[in-house]
């Protein structure tokens, strides 16, 4: 049975697209079986794993509306099988931002993906879904199929107070529609330990929330950062920089952590 984490945090530009293709690259250079949804409009996640969004004839938006199962619309990318790092892609474009409105009249349209990944479970051991940067019906819809929820985190002043509506947000998902949701882990990303505020705020979150905060750190890398533009995660485009050997240790560390949620 596949295992489903939402990579979720409300505000834009803190890492969730970096991390959803460099854990699942990382996932799948490790031998897990990986399918990564994109649930964001931008498509960065479909561009960053060499899928062209212009392209797309079939894509998570017609599984949405159920035009086409998971089966039908996931991808493949030549890139990455060459690279040992082969995982499938369910892949977003603009089309995906009419998705709310014309589901508005959709009975039970918040648990239209977790019916439509009912029909893939067995072959995966991972979902990742990278979701959009809004508490919208889109991340509703990942947080209704989801296991867990990653929070990705840059470690500044304001971290700790946009958490405050995710959690509520979860919270509200795990009383009323999903009872198996919580928050797997809070994920240091794109930290310096050179700046004196970055560590103090990762202490505080180590104090505040203890196991919940990951024991890998991902470092501000610039290869993390050019890799997006060559159409693979930075794993692939250069497994030897520090920031990619980190996401393969994050990858670790979450195949560890879903042996002892089973166990
Ligand atoms: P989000 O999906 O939350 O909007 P992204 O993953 O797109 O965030 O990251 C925002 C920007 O920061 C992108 O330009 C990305 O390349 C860059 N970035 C993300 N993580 C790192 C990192 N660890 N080191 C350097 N740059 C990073
Ligand atoms: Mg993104």
């Amino acid at each position: 049975m596949a295992k489903i984490f939402c990579i979720a945090n409300q505000k834009g530009g803190v890492g969730k697209t970096t991390t959803t293709v460099n854990l699942a690259a990382g996932l799948a250079k490790l031998g897990q079986r990986v399918l990564m949804v994109d649930l964001d409009p931008q498509g960065n996640a479909t561009m960053g794993s060499g899928i062209d969004k212009r392209q797309l004839k079939l894509s998570v938006y017609d599984v949405l509306l159920e035009s086409a199962s998971v089966t039908e619309a996931r991808q493949k990318s030549e890139k990455l099988i060459e690279a040992g790092c082969g995982y499938d892609i369910l892949g977003a474009n603009r089309d995906l931002a009419g998705a709310e409105v014309e589901m508005v009249d959709i009975e039970r349209r918040e648990k239209r993906l977790k019916l439509a990944l009912a029909a893939v479970d067995s072959e995966y051991d991972f979902v990742l879904i990278d979701c959009p940067p809004s508490l919208s019906m889109l991340t509703l819809n990942g947080l209704c199929c989801a296991n867990g929820v990653i929070v990705p985190m840059q470690c500044e002043y304001f971290a700790l107070e946009g958490l405050t509506d995710l959690v509520n947000t979860i919270k509200q998902v795990h009383a009323n529609l999903n009872a198996d949701l919580q928050i797997i882990g809070l994920l240091r990303v794109m930290f310096d330990p050179r700046i004196t505020l970055q560590q103090q705020v990762s202490d505080q979150l180590k104090g505040h929330f203890g196991d919940k905060v990951f024991e890998t750190i991902i470092p501000r890398n610039v290869r993390l950062a050019e890799a997006p533009s060559y159409g693979v995660p930075g794993v692939v485009f250069d497994p030897s920089a520090k920031g990619s050997q980190a996401f393969v240790s994050f990858a670790d560390e979450m195949i560890n952590r879903v042996h002892k949620m089973l166990h």
